[in-house]
């Protein structure tokens, strides 16, 4: 995992998904795929129901509001459907958040918060990782989830 240059290696872990039906979006995944549901729950404090697609070496999130005021129901409101944010899973989310706001990211999360499967996940913005939305995931007892 070390890579001998003082950063921790970051890992794909997935990439979020913002669908209007995630029922719709979970058999277009498995059926053109071939792949399998692993993970299916709905975080309240975020006002998201998701569902993970396993495609091997990483995952597909599908993201579905289940209020008007979280943030995937402005996502689709203002962009429709689409690649909502990548993740990369970390082993220490308080240390590389710690390192990454050292370094001037800026921080959606600037602590960790509940995630599915009882991980601790957190935001940096696009606007400062070029543009993309990205997500940091600590799996629980650092397993990797679904497997
Ligand atoms: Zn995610």
């Amino acid at each position: 995992m070390a890579t001998g240059t003082g950063v921790s290696s970051w890992t794909l872990d997935h990439i979020g998904i913002a669908v209007s039906s995630l029922d719709d979006a979970i058999s277009f995944y498995e059926r053109t795929l071939g792949a399998r549901l692993c993970l299916r729950e709905t975080i309240e404090a975020s006002g998201v129901e998701l569902a993970f697609i396993d495609t091997g070496d990483s995952k597909v999130e599908l993201l579905a509001a289940t209020r008007s005021d979280s943030a995937i129901s402005s996502f689709l409101a203002s962009r429709g459907p689409g690649i909502h944010h990548i993740c990369y899973r970390v082993s220490d989310i308080k240390g590389e958040l710690a390192r990454l706001k050292g370094e001037g990211f800026t921080l959606i999360d600037e602590a960790p918060r509940p995630g599915a499967a009882h991980s601790q996940i957190a935001f940096v913005s696009p606007r400062s990782f070029m543009g993309v939305l990205t997500e940091l995931v600590q799996p629980r007892g650092g397993s990797t989830l679904g497997r």
